[in-house]
């Protein structure tokens, strides 16, 4: 028996719960969204799953997007042109973005200052932080000159 990984552990686990089904078009946009690091919106992960499968409709692909999401395998992040991009949360080191609105590139950073300002301030507040977001607009170093 092949092993399955953790990633499609998770999967499993939530749509059993869930009560959905496993299909192969589920299985197949998911592997296609693990094979690949960075910011993909639902129209890259279609187009890419189209070559396999010509059969799989957008709507398939956006609806298993919201399953990743809503299973902690996936998280959304909006570089600001209107298009929800997905990448990798489970297994992944936290990072946030800035984000150039001329040329519209991404770059992940991460500030562990930053970080422990945004927990003690909610603290402060009596605030959960189950998740954070932080993303910064701007111009990026090409940009600018
Ligand atoms: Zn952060
Ligand atoms: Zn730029
Ligand atoms: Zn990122």
């Amino acid at each position: 028996m092949k092993s399955l990984s953790s990633e499609m552990q998770v999967f499993l686990e939530y749509i059993e719960q869930k009560q959905l089904k496993l299909t192969p078009h589920r299985e197949l946009i998911l592997e296609t969204f693990l094979k690949h690091e960075g910011h993909r919106s639902v129209e890259d992960i279609y187009r890419v799953v189209r070559e396999s499968d010509p059969r799989i409709g957008y709507t398939t692909v956006y609806r298993t997007m919201k399953i990743l999401l809503a299973c902690g395998l996936a998280r959304a992040i909006d570089l600001a042109d209107g298009m929800t991009r997905y990448e990798h949360l489970y297994n992944h080191e936290h990072h946030d973005h800035m984000i150039c609105m001329q040329c519209g590139k991404s770059i992940e950073f991460y500030n562990a200052e930053i970080e422990s300002i945004q927990d003690s301030a909610s603290e402060q507040l009596g605030f959960k932080v189950l998740d954070h977001k932080l993303q910064i607009f701007g111009l990026c170093n090409e940009c600018r000159t």
